[in-house]
């Protein structure tokens, strides 16, 4: 494994107060120049990123807990992919895959088929956003099924545009007068271990959901089951051992197409290249996006060939999908995953932070669950003792760890989670002032310790 190489101080430094005062000048302008409607997680302005750390207009060095929600796994400026990225836009940036076809394209959806799991015949269709590829992936199964259902889950979410919308389990912010929203999506119980009555086991709570798309669909009307192996903006939340294997192994029975939506969970982040093989569970199809292209806007479907190869010449496609400048990104992020061995990095981060991360919530009844794998770790907070979300403590302790210089995002059905999800690359030392960072301010605002 190489020594990884840093261009900026991996040091978090405050030169002004947070916002400074040119963030807080790009606030104004932007009110009045930016929709409402997009939010944005913290209110400082980037001026700079390599490995941990966000520079901010003002100067202020932050580290970075967040990697652009799970997209910057190589680094925000990985060496590799600006390389890639120069050297491609110096040749052509574009000229439409479904125009005039182009190598890098080709190679991408050969690593995909290397890469994702199971080792049949595979296909892979590139596009631009995880939506996009979702509603791709719904797309191949409802075709080559001939059926229209599709189930999801509680606490899924599956992205923004009308389809994804109607995948996505939660109201407001992602849906509420939205609609009306797209047909035949049925969603089903997830298997929550801390919310779920004691004991569940996963394949209980699969046997569940089976009974309900029996009961309520039938087997033979329903297309695909399209779930996150880990929960993303839902709550970070690891079914029980036993419920994906369970689930797959009743889609395949019934020629229910299973799609795992990797988009967050892919591309090493969680310790594994996917998830998906920590209980060694083969997708029909996968789909990607977020980690896979070192934060160039890429995304990608791979799946079983029969399912792909069914739809006509012309069904799937889009303008800029697979744009060749996202491809030699994504060729240089997955030969940086290899050549770092990141998968390796994300289980390292992932034992450093979970011990400390455990060991907090034995100290404090505020925190309810500690869970995750890899770097994608999350903590979940409710009043005390008790597993009544709270939402307010969260909200507190990001706002917080901002103010100390670290970035911090919060998730969940209830707003009431923390989530790790820092750059791969990050270094050790760079990730334990973090980590002392977030464990000082949940104590200081904990108030009330167990024992
Ligand atoms: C982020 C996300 C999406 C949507 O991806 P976009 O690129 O924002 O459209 C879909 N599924 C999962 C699991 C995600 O985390």
């Amino acid at each position: 494994m190489s020594e990884l190489q840093y261009r900026l101080p991996q040091t978090r430094a405050l030169v002004t107060e947070l916002p400074g005062p040119r963030s807080q000048a790009l606030t104004a302008r932007r009110k009045a120049a930016v929709a409402a409607g997009v939010g944005s997680s913290v209110p400082v302005y980037a001026a700079d990123a390599d490995g941990g750390v966000v520079v901010d207009v003002d100067g202020n060095s932050l580290v970075d807990l967040g990697a652009g929600i799970a997209v910057t796994s190589v680094g925000a400026s990985n060496p590799a992919v600006a390389q890639a990225v120069a050297e491609q836009a110096a040749h052509f940036t574009h000229t439409c895959f479904m125009v005039t076809p182009y190598e890098s394209y080709v190679r991408v959806a050969e690593e995909l088929a290397a890469l994702t799991p199971g080792d049949h015949e595979k296909r892979s269709v590139l596009f631009n956003s995880g939506a996009e590829a979702v509603e791709n992936a719904v797309k191949v199964a409802r075709l080559a099924t001939g059926r229209d259902a599709v189930v999801a889950f509680d606490h899924a979410y599956h992205g923004r545009t009308n389809l994804t919308m109607a995948l996505t389990a939660k109201s407001m912010p992602y849906k509420a007068h939205f609609g009306p929203f797209a047909p035949e999506i049925y969603r089903m119980p997830m298997s929550y271990p801390f919310r779920d009555e004691a004991g569940l086991t996963g394949e209980q709570a699969a046997r569940r959901v089976i009974s309900q798309i029996e009961k309520q669909l039938g087997a033979d009307s329903v297309a695909a089951i399209i779930i996150e192996p880990i929960q993303g903006e839902g709550g970070f939340i690891v079914p029980a051992r036993g419920f994906l294997p369970t689930l797959v192994g009743w889609a395949r029975e019934h020629g229910v197409v299973f799609i795992a939506d990797e988009v967050q969970t892919g591309f090493a982040r969680t310790g594994a290249w996917f998830a998906s093989e920590d209980e060694g569970i083969v997708p029909d199809i996968v789909t990607m996006a977020k980690g896979i292209a070192g934060g160039m806007p890429l995304a990608a479907i791979t799946g079983r060939a029969e399912l792909l190869d069914a739809v006509h010449p012309g069904g799937l496609g889009g303008t800029y999908g697979g744009n060749p400048v996202a491809c030699a990104a994504a060729l240089a992020a997955i030969d940086t995953m290899r050549e770092f061995d990141l998968p390796a990095r994300a289980r390292h981060i992932g034992d450093v932070a979970l011990g400390r991360l455990r060991a907090l919530a034995a100290d404090l009844d505020v925190i309810g669950d500690v869970r995750g794998r890899g770097a994608m770790l999350a903590m979940e907070f409710v009043k005390a003792g008790g597993t009544e979300p709270d939402p307010d403590i969260t909200k507190a302790i990001a706002a917080r760890a901002l103010e100390q210089g670290v970035i911090l995002l919060t998730c969940g059905t209830y707003g009431n989670v923390i989530r790790l999800l820092p750059p791969l690359v990050i270094g050790d030392e760079l990730l334990g002032d973090a980590l002392d960072v977030v464990e000082a301010t949940i104590r200081t605002l904990a108030g009330s310790t167990r024992g």
